[in-house]
């Protein structure tokens, strides 16, 4: 698949060796965790994988180049069983998925890493690494952080109503996708679905509320698509992307810098 992580960032195109010699005490690694689901008619079933690829590439390329941050390969599969019953979703269990994150996390202890950042672009996942990330300090004394998204980048283009409901093949994806791999989008095919409005005065919504109702995409969005593709531009997609990239690239310098709370 396409990448855009600098090759020296690339842990994996190091030797064993050249790995050893690397200063643990002073290095980050970045564990990527997506999803290959579907995104509706018009978006690939790897847009959250291709997507943290393109803003870690992004971000990394903002990053002096003597700072010891290296990004292991991604986890492209999540747990995506909210879209089971769409072609191409393919999912993995919550056991497994944490499964693997606790290996992976066994192995990166094992090889004398300290620091470790899952980061995130599927939304399934979020509560998964988010168990991950104190198992792995728990269990290994790993140093462990979590990276979503767009690390709280603002959009204000967005309307209100896609900015609160927009959160699956939606404009920002969409736009993104239009910036970065254009042939991989059908504008031709778009479709729109809200799961609620922002005014509704409902008490249970799908998301964004202290009481929810658990959504499978087949009874909320027949096309797959939660929110609403057509406004989506290149133009703010390349915007969007160099502000995600900017504050993913501060979360992971803060990361790399971070000292420990308690001090003797
Ligand atoms: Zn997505």
């Amino acid at each position: 698949m396409h990448t855009w992580i600098p090759p020296q960032r690339q842990l994996a195109y190091l030797t064993w060796k050249q790995i050893e010699a690397i200063d643990k005490d002073r290095s980050l690694l970045v564990l990527p965790t997506a999803a290959i689901e579907q995104h509706g008619h018009h978006l690939p079933i790897a847009t959250d994988t291709l997507i943290n690829n393109l803003l870690l590439g992004q971000a990394l390329k903002l990053i002096p180049s003597e700072a010891s941050i290296y990004t292991l390969p991604p986890v492209c599969y999540g747990k995506s069983n909210e879209h089971i019953g769409f072609p191409g979703t393919m999912s993995l269990s919550a056991a497994t998925f944490m499964a693997v994150l606790r290996d992976l996390g066994a192995s990166i202890h094992a090889s004398g890493f300290k620091k470790v950042v899952l980061y995130n672009t599927h939304g399934g996942n979020t509560a998964l690494d988010d168990v991950m990330a104190r198992d792995l300090r728990a269990e290994f004394g790993l140093r462990t952080f979590y990276l979503s998204g767009s690390a709280g980048a603002k959009f204000p283009e967005i309307c209100p109503q896609e900015a609160t409901y927009g959160f699956h093949a939606n404009e920002w994806e969409t736009a993104v996708l239009l910036a970065a791999t254009p042939d991989l989008v059908h504008p031709t095919e778009y479709t729109s679905n809200y799961v609620a409005h922002i005014d509704e005065p409902s008490v249970l919504k799908p998301e964004f509320a202290p009481a929810t109702f658990a959504w499978l995409t087949r009874d909320i969005a027949p096309s797959g698509v939660m929110g609403d593709p057509r406004p989506a531009t290149a133009e703010n997609g390349v915007q969007w992307i160099a502000a995600s990239a900017q504050k993913v690239a501060e979360a992971l310098m803060a990361m790399l810098e971070f000292e420990e709370i308690v001090k003797s």
